[in-house]
Parts: C-alpha cells; structure tokens; sequence
C-alpha cells in the first residue's frame, strides 16, 4: 500500500513538473500573410501595409507565427489575370522552399474574392492550407471585421486538421471550400455563404472544427499546370432573360472569346435566340458551358442516346446543341474552370470531364 502511494506521488510530480517543459517546447505554427489589397486594407487616407494589417490583429504573438508579404494592394476588381497566375506561382514557390511553413493567408478584396480563390484551389499544388479572407468594412470604420477575420484565417492556416482541404474561405467564423462558397450579399457582415452545402467548418472559441470534406479533386490532385499556362483563355459570361437576342452569345465569338458560359434561367433554359447563338458558337469550336443564375441547384450533363425507343424528351434533348454542363458551378466558378479545361483541352467530352471530377 505504501509503495502503491509513493508511485501515484510521483506520477503526479512528474506531470506537474512534465506538463510546462512539454508546452514550453511545442512549436508555434508559422504561417505567411500574403496581401492583395481590398477593403480589409483599405484604411482611409492610406491603405494598411501587410505589417499593418497584422499589427490589428490581436494577441497575434500568443496565436502563431505570422511573416507579412505585400504581394499587391488594390481593390480585387482590378486585380488583372495575369496577377492571378503569378500569384499562384508564388504560393507554389512558398510552399516549395519553405517545407515547415504550416500555411498561407491570402487577403483580397471581396467583390471578385470567390472567383480567386476558387482559381487558387484549381492550382495550388500542395496540401497545405490557403485561407483567403477579406472584410466588408474598411479599418477605422465601426464594427471593423478585418482584424477578427484575419485572427481567424490565420488560425485555420496553421491548424493541424487544415491541410488536404483545398482552399478555404474564412469570413464571420465560418469556414467555407472556395468550390462552394459565394458572396450572397453587398454590405452584411455575414456575406459569404455556400448555398448548396453549408459550411465545412468554424472557428470556435476553443478550437478549428471541421464538419466535412470536399470531395472533388483540386490541389495535390489537380490536372491544371500553372507553370505551363502564360496566358489564360478568353471566357465570358452571359445571362439568360426573358426575350434575350442571342446577340451578346454572338458577339463574344466574333470577337475571338474561346468559352462562353450561360448563366441561364432555372436549371438551365435559355430564350430561342440564344439558343440559336449557341449552336453558332458550337459551330465555330466554341465551348459552352450551361450554368443556372438561380445561385443553387446543379446542371446535370445532356443525356445523348441513338436508341429507336428513346422518350420524346431524350430525342427533343440530343438534337439541342450539345453544351457542357457546369454541374453545380456558380456562373463564375464555371468560367474560371473552363479557362483553366480549355488550357488542357477543347474536347467537349474531356471539359465536361473536368466539370465532373473538380
Ligand atoms: N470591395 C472591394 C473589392 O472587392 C474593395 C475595394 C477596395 O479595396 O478599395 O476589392
């Protein structure tokens, strides 16, 4: 009995004594901000630098590591292409030569943010997290929401269950895949939302949580090359309404786009006149990918069957021009998608491929 004693004593010294030596020594994850401008920097008389930037956000030094790079700064509007793709070679090359780095923050404006980051998640060819994140107010203004969302994109950067997720959005506490999520409105705090299937994650109080996984390829599974890609292909975007001439279908390829994506009406109609637009641009090798404006839903793939005792409706379907289907793609993540395919291929069956598996 005695020595029982004398043994549950000094297991309780040796964790007493074992629990501050361990803590003192756990690494601090280190995670790299990279900036890109828009309204969480846009401070008025003078945007913040990413130093600025991190020196809002609170307590930082008790949270992670965090190294600042102003990679631009400026609305994400005006953020061009070609920006878009040295920005994604730079992310590789980051991960590339820092194998330690636990992730990377990316802030952008957040008017266009959904269409970047779901191109970053296309090219980023590592498992390790990109964050990006933004604020609906500029600093200074009451209620300013970039310090707490930037605390929480870093935080999700650097936390252990992260990686393999593709690229996160984090806004609001929320943790959403740049597949899924879209900005729903233009002034709420609470602007950025993934209609279809909800959140991934959030950020609580205690810890990250994640509440499922994106199924789809990007990142270490992607097919796209950004090293391969110095410029990428012309694709516009165009809605369907009542009465729509077909004109705008025209006009894009005439003047030399190589996509066309149809934000169209409900799961996917169009007026007769842009249906007839889309048969020309089918005829002149143009890609068109079928979208619905609705914001939800998803577009499935044309059914195209030879069979004699095929229904009306499949007979009506395979005679209309073939159009790729966008799946549940937002017009815009379409478009960025079908930039990234036609730099790949200008097959109609390998695109909807793509529109399938990513
Ligand atoms: N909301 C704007 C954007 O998406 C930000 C404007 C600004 O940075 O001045 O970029």
């Amino acid at each position: 009995m005695r020595h029982r004693g004398v043994i549950v004593g000094l297991t309780l010294i040796a964790a007493l004594v074992w629990t501050p030596v361990q803590e003192a020594v756990a690494e601090q994850s280190r995670v790299r901000l990279i900036t890109t401008g828009g309204t969480i920097s846009n401070r008025p008389g003078g945007r913040l630098s990413a130093v600025e930037l991190l020196a809002s956000v609170p307590d930082l030094e008790d949270l992670l590591e965090a190294e600042p790079e102003e990679f631009a700064n400026i609305p994400s509007s005006a953020l061009t292409l070609d920006q878009w793709l040295q920005l994604a070679r730079r992310i590789n090359q980051v991960f590339q030569t820092d194998p330690a780095l636990a992730g990377i923050v990316v802030t952008s404006g957040t008017d266009t943010l959904e269409e970047l980051a779901y191109f970053l998640h296309l090219t980023v060819r590592h498992a390790r997290p990109v964050v990006v994140v933004g604020a609906m107010r500029r600093p200074g203004a009451l209620g300013y929401d970039g310090a707490a969302n930037l605390r929480q994109a870093l935080r999700v950067a650097g936390d252990a269950e992260s990686p393999g997720r593709g690229v996160l959005v984090v806004f609001n506490n929320e943790i959403n895949s740049a597949r899924e999520v879209t900005k729903t409105d233009a002034l709420h705090l609470q602007a950025f939302q993934s209609r279809n299937n909800g959140a991934l994650g959030a950020t609580a109080r205690d810890r990250v949580i994640y509440y499922r996984r994106l199924d789809r390829r990007h990142t270490t599974t992607t097919e796209f090359d950004i090293e391969r890609i110095s410029r990428l292909p012309r694709v516009e975007i165009v809605m369907a309404y009542q009465g729509a001439s077909g004109d705008l279908i025209r006009t894009a390829v005439d003047r030399g786009a190589d996509g066309v994506v149809i934000a169209g009406a409900g799961a996917g109609s169009t007026s007769a006149g842009q249906r007839d637009a889309i048969a020309y641009a089918s005829e002149k090798g143009v890609s068109v990918v079928m979208t619905s404006r609705t914001g939800g839903g998803r577009i499935a793939p044309q059914r195209v069957s030879t069979e004699p005792e095929e229904s009306p409706a499949t007979r009506a379907e395979s005679r209309r021009p073939r159009r790729i289907a966008g799946e549940d793609l937002a017009p815009v993540k379409a478009r960025v998608l079908l930039m990234l395919a036609l730099t790949v291929s200008d097959d109609r069956d390998v695109i909807q491929r793509m529109f399938s598996e990513y």
